[in-house]
């Protein structure tokens, strides 16, 4: 079973049982590869797809490939991009499943992808990507052995490189799960020297946790913290007033175990702006970058405009935490050169 992605023209690929046409809900023809489906299969594509009374956006159906070297086309509606928050995600991949299951039910197990609604339909590819590939994945992990090769066929490099680039992040195991539950006995015994506490719902005041979540939190000196939970399906690092989320993939949770150790380290500061005794920004840093100056800088870009603006007013004061507090700094910044 393969998944790859090839950049090439669709109507010329002659491994592949069946092609998959981004075409539009009239199944008439169009513009862009629906076009030059319809011209390399022929007129007699155009009588077969008169007889299909359109098709929905998300779904698909099945006609023959006349003089296309594949046996099969399969014709789905990817969605218009309307901005994102309007179901586009959903449909498209919902345009995937509808595919591979008429595929699936036709015993094809060779298909070709076009870049479904990047073209004309100006779903931003490097969204399009990540909902592609995913759905493809997740189809193969629910049917298994329910293909030998499913690939994208790319007209141009750069949709290309987007889905060899969400391809190879599946094949290195980014998007596999991990379990919370595994993960709290490793983090249990990575922080077991520093006096844990856990909290879940058995205890007093964390009844809202549900079953699996949990809290492990440590206390350092002062009344600065450490925690990392796993609440609502993602695991959260927090430090000095920084926090982050992590997915519960295997990436996701290894970049969240890289930063845990930095900080227990003391190679990794959470950095805090504040301004007249407002919080203005958070982040973390490495050690050797807490100087006054590379502060700075990384102030400017990571804080939002406006917050911004309000130290260039107020001046502010910079204050970096680490887990020995011994190595803890403040820098104040006054008006005139925050506005240098
Ligand atoms: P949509 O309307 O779903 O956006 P388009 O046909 O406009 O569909 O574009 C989808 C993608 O198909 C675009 O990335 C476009 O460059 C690509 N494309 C165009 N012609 C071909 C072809 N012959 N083979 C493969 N892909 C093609």
């Amino acid at each position: 079973m393969e998944i790859r992605a090839i950049q090439g023209d669709i109507t010329k690929q002659n491994d592949v049982e069946a092609i998959v046409n981004a075409a539009n809900e009239s199944l008439l023809g169009g513009g862009g590869v629906d076009g030059v489906i319809h011209y390399a299969a022929g007129p007699d594509l155009l009588k077969e797809c008169r007889t299909l009374g359109g098709c929905k956006i998300g779904e698909a159906k099945i006609t023959g490939a006349y003089n296309l070297p594949c046996n099969f086309i399969i014709h789905t509606v990817g969605p218009r991009w309307h901005g994102g928050n309007n179901k586009e995600g959903e449909l498209l991949n919902h345009c995937y499943k509808s595919c591979l299951e008429l595929a699936m039910q036709h015993g094809i197990r060779t298909i070709a992808f076009p870049s479904i609604s990047t073209g004309a339909f100006g779903y931003p590819i490097d969204q399009a990507n990540w909902v592609a590939v995913g759905a493809v994945y997740d189809f193969v992990d629910n049917n298994p052995d329910s293909f030998d090769l499913i690939e994208w066929v790319c007209f141009d490099k750069n949709t290309l490189k987007q889905y060899e680039k969400e391809i190879a992040l599946h094949k290195s195991g980014f998007y596999e799960d991990v379990d919370p539950i595994v993960k709290k006995e490793e983090l249990m015994a990575l922080l077991s020297a520093y006096n844990p506490e856990v909290h879940t719902n058995n205890v007093d005041g964390f009844d809202e946790l549900e079953d699996d979540d949990y809290s492990i939190i440590i206390k350092c000196d002062g009344d600065e913290y450490l925690y990392v939970d796993y609440v609502d399906g993602e695991f959260t690092l927090g430090f000095g007033g920084w926090h982050t989320h992590y997915n519960p993939y295997r990436k996701d949770y290894e970049d969240c175990l890289r930063t845990l150790n930095g900080i227990l380290e003391n190679r990794t500061a959470a950095v805090k702006v504040m301004s007249n005794g407002e919080w203005c920004g958070s982040w973390i840093t490495s050690a050797d970058k807490c100087t006054k100056k590379d502060l700075i800088i990384e102030a400017r870009r990571i804080m939002h405009r406006e917050l911004i603006e309000k130290t260039k007013r107020n001046g502010y004061q910079i204050e970096c935490s680490f887990f020995d507090k011994s190595k803890n700094s403040v820098f104040t910044i006054d008006l005139d050169s925050s506005n240098e």
